[in-house]
């Protein structure tokens, strides 16, 4: 049996504060038996927006994926009929009637996005005296020095201003 899966992001709860899903959950799952269990093979596709952890531009994230889950039957796991499937990440259980893969889909995607988004590898962050992009050029501040020891002897430096000894 296939289902094919387009639906919106708040069909699967897919929100959070530091994300946002900008396109319907498109995909398909094919859902075969083996013996007793169900196994799920998919793919999953959308668009999420997160922000940069640097420079706080919004980055796109493609979704794009393919995955295999296994439903495996409750009575099993009441038997304590472990196998070796059960130890795997990508197995769930069921009732041996319905399967419902929602909350196995908003994992599957939630799963794929990075704990520290970065629109690139070498991201150059935010200008810690002005606060601009330095991905866009040198700061007009002049002050593109991003190195802690450099910060730590200004921020000293200004201090010793304030309190003159
Ligand atoms: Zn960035
Ligand atoms: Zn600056």
């Amino acid at each position: 049996m296939t289902v094919t899966l387009d639906h919106s992001p708040h069909y699967f709860n897919l929100k959070g504060e530091d994300f946002q899903v900008k396109e319907n959950i498109k995909g398909t799952l094919h859902f075969s038996l083996l013996g007793n269990d169900v196994v799920m093979k998919g793919t999953l596709r959308t668009r999420i927006e997160m922000e940069c952890i640097r420079c706080l531009e919004p980055m796109e994230i493609p979704i794009d994926k393919r995955f295999t889950l296994t439903y495996i039957h409750k009575k099993k796991r009441e038997r304590g009929d472990f196998n070796i499937k059960e130890e795997e990440d990508d197995a769930s259980y069921f009732d041996g009637f319905t399967i419902i893969p929602d909350m196995d889909i908003r994992e599957l995607i939630l799963f794929d996005l990075p704990d520290y988004p970065k629109c690139r590898e070498d991201c150059l962050g935010l200008c810690p005296q002005c606060g601009c992009n330095l991905n866009e050029g040198p700061c007009p501040c002049g002050k593109p020095e991003t190195s802690s020891p450099q910060r730590e002897k200004n921020w000293k430096d200004q201090l010793k201003q304030i309190h003159p000894k």
